[in-house]
Order: C-alpha cells, then sequence, then structure tokens
C-alpha cells in the first residue's frame, strides 16, 4: 500500500422530501489507501450506500443537498465536477457494483456488447478489439465458454455468473476505485465465496483500491484490511481489522459483533441482536447517535455528541466511555469478537 487515493472530509448530505429533511450522512472523513480495502459497515439506513453513491455523483440531483464537505481524488474535489466530467471519471477512473446485477445490466442488450461499451467508450480501441478483450474479461471472471455467453442476454445466467459479468464490466479499464455495495448480499453462500475470492484475486491483477460497502462482519474479515462502522450516518469507530474485530471500543461495534456468526462455536449458539432501531435520521439530537440503544448510555451521552479518541494510529472511536471520567468497560476476558461488559469493579 503506499498514498491516499481518495480521501472524503467532513461530508455532510441531506435529503429533500416533501415534508422533512433526512440527515443521511452527518460530517464522515475517511481516506482510501492505494490498494487496500477499506469496508464501510453499518446497518441499513446508517448512510454507508449513500456515501458511496455520493462518490458517483450518483445520488438524485433534485432531492439531494451536500451541505459542505469534500471528496479529494487525485487532487480535485469530486462534488465541484460538472456531469460531463463526472463522465469520464465513472468507469474509467471508479467503478461501481450493486447488489442487485440487474441494476447495472441493460436486460434488452447482450451481455458482450455491455462489456464492449465501457471500453469503447474510456479506451481508443476498434471494436475488434474491444470484442477481443470483452472476451477475454468473462473467461477472466470465470463465465465458462466466454465466446458463446458474448452473444447472451443477461436473463440467460445465473444471479452469481450475472454478479461476475457487473465486475467484469466494471473492471474492464483498470479502475483505481472500484465501489463494492452489498456485492454479495443478493447470492447464497457458496456462490457469494467465489465472487468474494474472485474481486479478491482480481485487486490483486488490477492494483484497484476496493471500498467495500456491507451490513455483513464475516465478509469485511474475508475481503478488508481497514474498517470505518457507520451509524445514523456517522463514523462511530475506525481500524485495521484486527483492531475492529478484538479491540472494538464502541458499544455498537460490539453489538455488530455479538450479532455476527462465529466460526470457531459449535451447536446452535444463538446470535445476540442489538436492541431497539435505528434512529429516526429526520429528527437527529445532540448528543451520542447510538444513546437510544446503547446499555451503557450515561447522562451526558443524551447531551453533548462524543469527540473522537486516537487510540493508535488507525485506531479511533467516538464514545464517551473513552472519557477518563467513565466507567471502564470492555471486553470479556477471552472473547475476541463482540460483547463489551462494565467492570464490575468500577
Ligand atoms: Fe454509548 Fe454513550 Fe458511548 Fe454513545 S457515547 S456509544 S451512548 S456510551
Amino acid at each position: 500500500m503506499s498514498g491516499t487515493i481518495l480521501s472524503v472530509h467532513d461530508l455532510e448530505i441531506s435529503f429533500r422530501t416533501h415534508n422533512h429533511v433526512i440527515h443521511a450522512v452527518r460530517g464522515i472523513s475517511f481516506v482510501l489507501q492505494e490498494g487496500e480495502t477499506l469496508a464501510i459497515v453499518g446497518e441499513s439506513g446508517s448512510g454507508k450506500s449513500v456515501t458511496a453513491k455520493s462518490m458517483m455523483k450518483l445520488l438524485p440531483k433534485r432531492s439531494t443537498l451536500i451541505n459542505h464537505g469534500s471528496i479529494v481524488y487525485k487532487g480535485q474535489d469530486l462534488l465541484q465536477y460538472t456531469a460531463r466530467e463526472m463522465e469520464k471519471i465513472r468507469g474509467k477512473e471508479i467503478s461501481m457494483v450493486f447488489q442487485d446485477p440487474m441494476t447495472s445490466l441493460n436486460p434488452t442488450m447482450k451481455v458482450g456488447k455491455q462489456v464492449m461499451e465501457g471500453l469503447r467508450k474510456h479506451q481508443q480501441i476498434s471494436k475488434r478489439q474491444a470484442y477481443e478483450r470483452a472476451r477475454e474479461l468473462l473467461a477472466l471472471v470465470g463465465i465458462p465458454n466466454a465466446t458463446e455467453r458474448m452473444s447472451a442476454f443477461p436473463h440467460e445466467f445465473s444471479g452469481g455468473m450475472r454478479q461476475r459479468v457487473v465486475i467484469a464490466i466494471a473492471l474492464a479499464c483498470h479502475p483505481k476505485i472500484l465501489i463494492a455495495d452489498e456485492p454479495t448480499t443478493a447470492l447464497d453462500v457458496t456462490i457469494q465465496a467465489q465472487i468474494l475470492d474472485l474481486m479478491k484475486d482480481l485487486q490483486q491483477q488490477v492494483k484497484t483500491s476496493i471500498m467495500l460497502i456491507t451490513h455483513d462482519l464475516a465478509v469485511v474479515a474475508n475481503m478488508a484490511q481497514r474498517v470505518a462502522v457507520m451509524y445514523a450516518g456517522e463514523i462511530v469507530e475506525t481500524g485495521v481489522v484486527n483492531e475492529i474485530f478484538y479491540k472494538a471500543k464502541h458499544p455498537y461495534t460490539w453489538g455488530l459483533l455479538q450479532s455476527m456468526p462465529k466460526m470457531h462455536q459449535k451447536g446452535n449458539v444463538p446470535l445476540i441482536p442489538i436492541s431497539g432501531s435505528p434512529p429516526d435520521i429526520s429528527k437527529m439530537h445532540e448528543g451520542c447517535p447510538f444513546a437510544a440503544r446503547c446499555p451503557y448510555v450515561m447522562k451526558v451521552c443524551h447531551d453533548y455528541k462524543p469527540a473522537y479518541t486516537t487510540l493508535s494510529d488507525t485506531h479511533s472511536v467516538a464514545c464517551w466511555l473513552q472519557d477518563k471520567r467513565a466507567p471502564t468497560v470492555g471486553h470479556p476476558v477471552g472473547v475476541t469478537s463482540g460483547g463489551g461488559h462494565v467492570d464490575e469493579n468500577h
């Protein structure tokens, strides 16, 4: 890894509805390093997909308000780009894979032609060269009989194969950044593992940085080097994978870890869901966004937003439990993922 390829600073995004303003992303900052996979994790409605779409300028223009912030790529703020400038970036420099492959594929166009389209748009190559390259790409992502499948339509592929096609299109022009928004959520577990392996392999070959949006920590463990945990439009904890899985400090991260199936546990070990539901982001108050669901909530949590505490060069958390006046709260000894408890001695 070397250098920052994308840097998001103090990004705040709202949506206007007929009688509300929804504060979907509330002042987030993070960086993506060259060649790394950064996972953005959180429940649905946490703002992770909105963040991803804002980087591609795919949010509905009429209802979206970018209140402030910047998304800097190669020294330029993408938020200032015109639609035409963005066209040159999308697919060539930054690509996106969505949960549902049919969102990206045209059901009425042959798959080969769809792969060729992106290539011809961004590269000065002949139709013949684009055909050859598209065929190679389909073979590369594991589509059997790639030559024949070039002339098949998306509905003739299984869900997993369609997602492979989408990945082929996304990586066709060797983008610097691939944003993958729940890329395997709609697929069954075996296919899920194959697609994740494929993405990892291709990342090595193409040297792309991946921003992986997911609600699934098992996917994170398999794919990412760093993790940002989002809740109610804010990043509440960020760290390298080991810090998040073994040294997490935010009660919401503990909750996510406790609700994740663990490989080493045998039998029917019940998963512990996070109680309560995410807050109504049209009515956010001061204070910690997790306060209503947090087992360790204190008075200060309702009144003031916790600042970030830096725990290492790579690990930071926004929680009042890091204040030196707070009770000591930590992981139960021997439990490596999930679950905080209050130390009774404090
Ligand atoms: Fe819980 Fe308070 Fe920490 Fe928020 S700041 S996560 S409410 S302890």
